[in-house]
């Protein structure tokens, strides 16, 4: 094993993950796993926790009981193993989250030049490569608030990708969007899973879903109610919470 990578053992492993925000319970015993390249999504009503998890996840959330592993390796309580942890997977949020007053480029090197300590001209490189696989090359020197809600979103995984991040989690990544723009960004996100990424897909595109996910996870309540292949959970679902869940949005 070197740098404590064991290539066996899930990406991400969950066990027992609660959260409260005061009395509020809001993750009630999480467990999932997610090995190499796996694509996940996690599919839910509204307030069933989704984005709390994937916050928890990421240690942008303290959850107060549990065991996140990555790579075989329970994440210790620490400040410095958190931030370490939050380098190595990325995240995608519903409204971007851009720094609006940094350039397109700019957003994408700032992590790999702080967090990372690359230098500016190597982050430039493959910051530059990365906008080029999202389709922006054009777009370097723009500004947030010029761009379309998809181009900022694919700006959003450019920036994900330049850490060269283990996994990416997006959390609802097209709830934000006019309807013509989300298939841009679902191809985007397409693609990165048929090279092999590892990601972890809070969504209602249920057509995404069901053609790229390899496992969807149905959350109510904070657990998880029901998981299995996309084929199999939307066609025979077995519990009756996401019969009704699915008979809603279907
Ligand atoms: P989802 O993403 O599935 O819609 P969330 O994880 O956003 O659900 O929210 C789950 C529950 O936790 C909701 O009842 C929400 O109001 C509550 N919640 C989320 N974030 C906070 C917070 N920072 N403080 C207090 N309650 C929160
Ligand atoms: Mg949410």
């Amino acid at each position: 094993m070197m740098n404590g990578e064991n290539v066996d053992a899930p990406r991400i492993s969950v066990r027992g993950l609660h959260k409260w925000f005061g009395d509020l319970h809001v993750l009630r015993g999480i467990d999932m796993d997610v090995v190499r390249s796996e694509v996940v999504t996690v599919i839910g009503a509204s307030g069933s926790g989704k984005s709390t998890f994937l916050r928890c996840l990421n240690f942008l959330e303290h959850a107060q009981k549990g065991i996140i592993s990555v790579d075989g390796e329970p994440v210790p309580d620490s400040e410095r193993a958190r931030n370490a942890l939050r380098a190595r997977l990325g995240m995608v949020f519903q409204h971007f989250n851009l720094f609006p007053h940094m350039t397109v480029l700019g957003n994408v090197i700032e992590g790999p030049t702080q967090v990372l300590g690359r230098s500016r001209k190597e982050a430039e490189e493959v910051g530059r490569a990365y906008l080029a696989k999202v389709g922006l090359s054009d777009k370097e020197q723009a500004w947030p608030s010029q761009l379309s809600g998809g181009q900022k979103q694919r700006v959003a995984i450019a920036r994900a990708l330049a850490m060269e991040p283990e996994a990416i989690l997006f959390d609802e990544p097209t709830s934000a969007l006019d309807p013509e723009l989300v298939g841009e960004v679902l191809s985007v996100m397409r693609e990165l899973a048929d090279e092999g990424m590892t990601m972890v897909v809070v969504t209602h595109e249920m057509g995404f879903a069901r053609e790229v996910a390899d496992t969807v996870h149905f959350m109510d309540q904070g657990v998880v109610v029901e998981s299995g292949e996309p084929q199999a959970l939307f066609t025979e679902p077995t519990q009756a919470r996401t019969r009704e869940f699915l008979g809603q949005i279907l």
